[in-house]
C-alpha cells in the first residue's frame, strides 16, 4: 500500500529525546503532510466504519489528534482518556506503571455506557501500559473494547502482549 509508505516517510525520528538513548517517533511531521495525515485517518476509517463502534477513546495527548476525525467519520462519540486532574467532572481513574514510577489515566463517569463497543486510539504503543490502562477504564464501565489502534508500534517492546488479549491494529511497525 503506497499510503503506508507515505505515512512511514512522514514520521520523523529524533534521537535522544526526551532523554539520551531514546529514538523518539515524532508524528508532528505527519500532521504537516495533509496527504499522509488523510491517508492515516482513511486507513483507520476503512477498518472501523462497519464495525458498529459507538465510542472512540483517545489517549492524551496524541490520541486527541487521531481520534476525533475517526470518530466523526464512523459516527461514534469521542471520549478523552486524560492525565490526572484535568477532567472537571466525576472521574474513574486507573494507575499504571511507567519505566520509572507510575501515572494515572482518567475518564469521565457517564461518558461510556455498559455494552458500548469501543475503539482505543493512540499514536504509538511501546510497552503497552498506556493502552492497558485505557482498556481497564472502559472495562470497568462494562464497555466492550473491540480493538486498540495506533499509528506506530515498537514491536521489540512486546506491548501487544500486555493488552489482555485485545487485538491491536497498527499502520507502521
Ligand atoms: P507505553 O505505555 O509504554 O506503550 O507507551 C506509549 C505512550 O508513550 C503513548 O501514549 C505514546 O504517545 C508515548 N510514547 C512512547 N514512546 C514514544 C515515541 O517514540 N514517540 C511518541 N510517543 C511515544
Amino acid at each position: 500500500d503506497d499510503r503506508i509508505s507515505r505515512i512511514t516517510s512522514a514520521i520523523r525520528v529524533i534521537p535522544d529525546f526526551p532523554k539520551p538513548g531514546i529514538l523518539f517517533q515524532d508524528i508532528t511531521t505527519l500532521l504537516l503532510d495533509p496527504v499522509a495525515f488523510k491517508d492515516t485517518i482513511d486507513l483507520f476509517v476503512e477498518r472501523y466504519k462497519d464495525k458498529e463502534i459507538s465510542v472512540v477513546a483517545g489517549v492524551e495527548a496524541r490520541g486527541f489528534i487521531f481520534g476525533p476525525p475517526i470518530a466523526l467519520a464512523i459516527g461514534a462519540k469521542f471520549v478523552p482518556m486524560r492525565k490526572p486532574n484535568k477532567l472537571p467532572g466525576a472521574v474513574i481513574s486507573e494507575e499504571y506503571s511507567l519505566e520509572y514510577g507510575t501515572d494515572k489515566m482518567e475518564m469521565h463517569v457517564g461518558a461510556v455506557q455498559e455494552g458500548e463497543r469501543a475503539l482505543v486510539i493512540d499514536d504509538l504503543i511501546a510497552t503497552g501500559g498506556t493502552l492497558r490502562a485505557a482498556i481497564s477504564l472502559l472495562e470497568r464501565v462494562k464497555a466492550n473494547v473491540v480493538e486498540c489502534a495506533c499509528v506506530i508500534e515498537l514491536p521489540e517492546l512486546k506491548g501487544r502482549e500486555r493488552l489482555g488479549g485485545k487485538p491491536l491494529f497498527v499502520l507502521v511497525s
